[in-house]
């Protein structure tokens, strides 16, 4: 867990990913913000929401994100339980994903089940404008998934989630081709620069991704 530059508490709940991105941080640093986010193991609910209550004994956060060094939703029942314990407590929540949440979890309709545990915001990370480009920049361990990502962020819309697509901005990504795909779904979209470990750039909010 850690607090980004832009008044959010972050999450980092597992570092297993079904994606290999080519701009990943993972790729070449050990974390954000001089924290160091190689877990040693991933937390369970008890311990996650101990270290939220203890974060926000220096102060209140505007949100707080699932983020992390790794893709949250491989670890689906720790996101639902965890976003349940914030909304009771009038928390906003947020969840940063590449939008595999259905691939990952194929007994789950995983929007749903967010919109039902009481998740705020969902921000998908698309990166691409096309499968091609998507399957070159993210390298993702499913085939197909492009398609995928963009029924996951339409899903989230329909179930009144917040919801915005976002792309790196990495050499030869398609901005504007992202920006058109987000407006005709009726989302939000937003670029990201390539993070640094310090985190001022796409890690201006201090996410990973
Ligand atoms: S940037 Fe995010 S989605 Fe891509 S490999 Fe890293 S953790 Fe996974």
């Amino acid at each position: 867990m850690y607090r980004g530059g832009g008044g959010a508490v972050y999450l980092n709940i597992s570092n297993r990913c079904s994606s290999a991105c080519a701009f990943c941080l993972r790729e070449w640093t050990d974390g954000v913000y001089g924290e160091n986010l190689v877990l040693a193991r991933e937390p369970e609910l008890e311990e996650l929401t101990q270290a939220i209550e203890l974060e926000f004994l220096d102060g209140p956060a505007d949100e707080v994100v699932f983020c992390g060094f790794g893709e949250p939703t491989m670890r689906m029942d720790l996101v639902l339980a965890a976003t349940e314990w914030l909304h009771l407590r009038r928390i906003r929540s947020r969840l940063d994903t590449n939008g595999h949440g259905a691939l990952l979890n194929p007994d789950v309709d995983v929007p749903a089940a967010l919109a039902a545990a009481g998740l705020d915001a969902v921000t998908v990370s698309l990166n691409a404008a096309d499968p091609e480009s998507y399957d070159l920049i993210c390298r993702p361990t499913f085939a197909k998934s492009y398609r995928a990502v963009l029924q996951f962020a339409e899903q989230c819309l329909r179930q009144d989630i917040e919801t915005t697509l976002t792309a790196v901005d990495f050499p030869g990504a398609d901005l504007e081709g992202c920006a058109a795909i987000a407006g005709a779904m009726g989302v939000g979209f937003r670029a990201r620069g390539l993070a640094s470990p310090r985190g001022r750039d796409h890690a201006e909010e201090g996410e990973a991704r």
